[in-house]
């Protein structure tokens, strides 16, 4: 049997040629789409105004699911919740639902592992394996979504600050993104869209091009090549001049304002001097500072931060004019935090 389509990997374009070279209507696509993204089911047979032969059709040759959550655990204030899924594969992933006062917001994965091995990232300790598909992408959202909408919930944002590195998985996580906001079908604004990067210079420059509005974050922790090039080796490659530029760059195309994330590890990167050193660099730049205490990872032997040594490096931006804030952790008791996902399940405990 010829390997069935993925109906999640499919463009609303690309699911139209599919329904029009079976010698059916192209508004067949639409209700389709409606179906998938809108009403979120997950089986053909609830796809009530196709006929039933479309159904069966679409049933022998397609696919609309095609990852198994193996494993689910939530974090004890009940407010984030880190699902293991199998992919098809037998590869793993991580993604992560918070809960927060306003939010349902989904922090999704865009790779197997990761490929920039920073120093402190658990994902990045396990490496590289492939690439996720925009379906793969585009499912983790469904998956929370169907989940908040069985208890009249809506999920509203969604990070792409899972595992691996979303711009170095351009078209896949473009596409993803194209069809979350597609407003024939999950219909997310742009604006309720982040993705964060490690800082590939050029990939935020193609991302400001497509003049979108989502939302983009900046993983820096450190304002010196110094000490980036040790604790983010692809620093070497796009140094903090390019990597400033470009953002630059995208603020000017975009009006939108950049979030640099700065985990504070112990010693390394969270003096007052260092703290001057990120004002500096961030000058007359409209964004904001996320400051994150550093999760530990058990491969790395990098600490979080006391929380003196925090208050003084956030009284120091603050002092000079840093919008900033200190983000409060989330989910590291079931290891669901920045920098904690990983593609193996987790020993039981
Ligand atoms: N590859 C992308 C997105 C995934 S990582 C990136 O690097 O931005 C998501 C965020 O978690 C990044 O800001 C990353 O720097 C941060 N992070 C990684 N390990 C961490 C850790 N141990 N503690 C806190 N944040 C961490
Ligand atoms: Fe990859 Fe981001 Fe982790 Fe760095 S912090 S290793 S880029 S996932």
């Amino acid at each position: 049997m010829p390997n069935k389509i993925l109906l999640l990997d499919l463009t609303c374009d690309q699911l139209k040629g599919l329904l029009v070279s079976w010698g059916e209507p192209a508004y067949r696509a639409n209700q389709i789409w409606g179906w998938l993204y809108r009403s979120l089911v997950s089986d053909f047979q609830e796809m009530t105004n196709l006929p039933k032969g479309l159904r069966e059709r679409l049933a022998e040759a397609t696919i609309l699911r095609t990852m198994q959550p193996l494993e689910e655990k939530v974090s004890a204030d009940g407010l984030t919740r880190k699902v293991l899924f199998a992919l098809r594969d037998d590869q793993t992933i991580e993604s992560v639902l918070m809960l927060y006062e306003k939010r349902r917001t989904a922090c999704i994965s865009t790779q197997v592992g990761c490929a920039f091995g920073c120093v402190f990232c658990a994902t990045g300790q396990s490496g590289f394996v492939r690439n996720l598909t925009p379906g793969e992408i585009v499912e983790q959202v469904l998956y929370f979504a169907h989940l908040l909408k069985a208890e009249g919930e809506r999920l509203t944002n969604v990070v792409l600050m899972g595992m691996g590195e979303p711009l170095a998985n351009y078209e896949a996580t473009w596409q993803a993104i194209e069809t979350l906001t597609h407003e024939g079908g999950f219909n997310l604004g742009a604006r309720r869209i982040t993705i964060s990067t490690v800082g590939l210079a050029p990939g935020i420059r193609r991302l400001a091009r497509e003049g979108t509005q989502i939302g983009l974050a900046v993983s820096l922790h450190a304002s010196t090549d110094e000490l980036r090039d040790k604790l983010i080796p692809i620093n070497r490659r796009y140094p903090l001049a390019q990597l400033m530029a470009a953002c630059r760059h995208y603020f000017e195309r975009t009006g939108r304002r950049i979030s640099f994330e700065y985990a504070l590890i112990n010693e390394i990167n969270d003096s007052p001097e260092q703290a001057r050193q990120l004002a500096h660099l961030l000058d007359g730049l409209f964004c904001h500072v996320n400051l994150i205490p550093l999760n530990p990872v058990p491969e790395s032997p990098y600490q979080p931060s006391p929380r003196g040594r925090i208050l003084a490096f956030q009284a120091e931006l603050n002092r000079l004019k840093v919008p900033n804030t200190l983000r409060v952790e989330r989910g590291a008791d079931i290891r669901a935090g920045c920098g904690q996902l990983r593609c193996q399940r987790m020993p039981k405990e």
